[in-house]
């Protein structure tokens, strides 16, 4: 395969957390990069609830740091009340939208139909489609990770993928807001095979610069092992990112 060298993002999923009050902790951050000897090899994203993505685009002018969505409906514009578009996401600041999270998969039931479909709605925005993917712990106990996730790629993937536009996220459910995480190793095996999956979809070229974050559980004091790790480039992090100190102590494994 190719030689690839992807910048590695670190992206923070806030969920439906934050009130205005928490602009004062994208405040801290940027006051912690900006003190940091050197600079971080890596993007920094958070993605707050959309209540927030104007006040927090206001707030990321000049400190380099990126703002990103959550989610979003698959048409433009229309009769979809409480939805939003990704038309409307990029308006307010937003850079990237989630799509595919495991929570949108359980809680309103997606396919991954509907989250190729939220892919290209991002693109066809101009936005990057972060699409997650991730076994449950039964699927993991049954040997069928590979399988699980090689399906939900093939089937989640727009036509049009670049290493540009596209990001994948690679978040067992069962590690989610647990504490747990997968040895290195098996991050290792599972994002090989998203390589490989990735390359028979895409060509090897693509494959070899698209981005694939790790998520589920990852804390400063996991990060630098985790961020090692062969075809790991970078995370997707959701509880801690909501504190500075700690999205700091994860993005100090690129300093
Ligand atoms: C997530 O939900 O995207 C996530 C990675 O959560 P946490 O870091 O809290 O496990």
């Amino acid at each position: 395969m190719a030689q690839r060298k992807p910048r590695a993002l670190v992206a923070g999923n806030w969920k439906m957390n934050g009130l205005k009050g928490s602009r004062k902790e994208l405040a801290a951050l940027s006051r912690l990069l900006e003190r940091a000897s050197g600079k971080p090899a890596c993007e920094i994203m958070i993605c707050p609830p959309a209540t927030l993505l104007m006040a927090f685009r206001e707030a990321a002018k000049g400190t380099g740091i990126k703002i990103g969505a959550q989610d979003c409906h698959v048409s433009e514009s229309g009769a979809h009340t409480g939805d939003l578009s990704a038309v409307m996401m990029k308006d307010a600041g937003a850079k990237a939208i989630i799509v595919g999270h495991s929570e949108r998969r359980a809680d309103h039931g997606e396919s991954n139909n509907l989250v190729r479909a939220k892919a290209e709605a991002a693109h066809a925005a101009g936005l990057v489609a972060i699409i997650c993917l991730g076994e449950t712990i039964e699927e993991r106990n049954d040997n069928a990770t590979l399988r699980v996730v090689g399906s939900q790629l093939k089937n989640s993937l727009p036509d049009a993928v670049t290493a540009a536009n596209t990001v994948i996220a690679y978040e067992p459910v069962w590690a989610i807001g647990t504490g747990l995480t997968p040895t290195a190793d098996d991050v290792k095996k599972v994002h090989a095979h998203i390589r490989k999956r990735l390359a028979a979809e895409v060509g090897d070229e693509v494959a070899s610069r698209v981005r694939i974050l790790y998520g589920g559980s990852v804390k400063p004091s996991n990060a630098v092992e985790l961020m090692a790790v062969e075809n790991v480039d970078g995370a997707l992090v959701g509880g801690a990112s909501l504190q500075a100190a700690d999205f700091f102590g994860i993005i100090s494994a690129y300093l």
